[in-house]
């Protein structure tokens, strides 16, 4: 079993494969600033807080203790904020993850999993996206994303650095037997918002419904946090057995409309979603599809919850631990 240094792991997605991973026989050390994050996402014991831009802090967890992999989450990931404040995302997320791997050289930690995103791939011309589309981001957050796998190239091309990166599709769901779920402040997923509309009464916005698709609302490839927990494991399995460093999308291949999502999350907690048809979000794509064969053939990793009545129930039982009276 390999010992890991999770960044980010307070987080949303670093908190699920930071359980998946210790469930798994690893050992875990996560480090987190807790901008985002929260610490009672993470394990007792496991937890430091510091910033990747402290060079002298990161020194401090990793000098002397021979970590074989680092799984780096930790970034700013609020695409209309990325576009208000720019300067902050490339701060953070290039900046940020340029002084982490700085710091991983000077301690010999030379394999990396990265948290890309699907928004490298801007407005794509088609879907399902194979990882070979045009890398054209349509806002800052896809950029710096997009940024740190052109160093990541580089780095493995002039010095033997390993990684993958996964490009994220949309995830959801959560895991609310280790107390554990989706928790953004603010909020502005899709499936938290319509979780939160049942519970409040309050209604949540379809963000249009005249795009090209076949009930006019946006299509979207949800894939279940625990899945991608579990891509992380097999990329860490497959760079730990001296595997080559690749990019991969990790979705589970099947889209589902906003108007589909409304319908699962009535079907899964047998509630009404109250909801009104609202304008089309800035910088909204009509269909964003994974083709993740290539994760699915290079790495042997295939998602468990294809369901998404069942990805959405999952994030209820959540939502329902963190408001007692839903
Ligand atoms: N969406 C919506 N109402 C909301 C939030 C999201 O209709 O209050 C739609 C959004 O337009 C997109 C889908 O839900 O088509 C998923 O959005 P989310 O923000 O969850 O993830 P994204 O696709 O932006 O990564």
């Amino acid at each position: 079993m390999a010992k890991i240094l999770v960044t980010g792991g307070a987080g949303y997605i670093g908190s699920h494969t930071t359980r998946f991973l210790l469930n798994r026989g690893h050992e875990v050390l996560v480090v987190d600033d807790l901008s985002k994050g929260y610490a009672h996402n993470v394990p007792e014991g496991r937890l430091h807080k510091l910033n990747l831009l402290d060079g002298e802090a990161l020194d401090a967890v990793l000098a002397g203790a021979r970590f074989d992999a680092v799984v780096h989450f930790a970034a700013f990931i609020a695409v209309g904020e990325s576009v208000r404040e720019p300067e902050i995302y490339f701060q953070n997320n290039v900046a940020g993850t340029l002084s982490l791997l700085a710091a991983m050289r000077r301690h010999g930690v030379r394999k990396f999993v990265f948290s890309s995103t699907a928004a490298v791939y801007g407005n794509p011309e088609s879907t399902p996206i194979p990882e070979t589309a045009p890398h054209r981001p349509v806002n800052p957050y896809g950029e710096s994303k997009l940024m740190v796998e052109r160093i990541l190239r580089w780095l493995d091309e002039c010095s033997g650095f390993r990684y993958v990166a996964l490009r994220y599709f949309n995830a959801c769901g959560a895991a609310a037997e280790y107390g554990i779920g989706e928790e953004h402040e603010p909020e502005t997923h899709l499936i938290p918002l319509i979780l939160r509309a049942i519970r409040t009464g309050s209604p949540v916005t379809v963000f249009g419904n005249d795009y090209p698709t076949p009930d006019g609302t946006c299509i979207r490839d949800y894939i279940h946090v625990l899945d991608l927990a579990s891509a992380h494991a097999a990329a860490l399995d497959h760079l730990l057995a001296g595997g080559a460093s690749d990019s991969f999308n990790a979705g589970t291949g099947i889209g589902y409309s906003v108007l589909e999502v409304i319908k699962a999350a009535e079907a899964a907690t047998g509630r009404q979603v109250p909801f009104q048809i609202g304008r089309r979000r800035e910088g909204d794509p009509a269909e964003l599809v994974a083709d993740s064969s290539k994760l699915m053939k290079t790495l042997g990793w295939e998602p468990k919850i294809t369901s998404l009545q069942e990805m959405v129930a999952s994030a209820w039982q959540f939502e329902k631990l963190r408001h007692a009276s839903a």
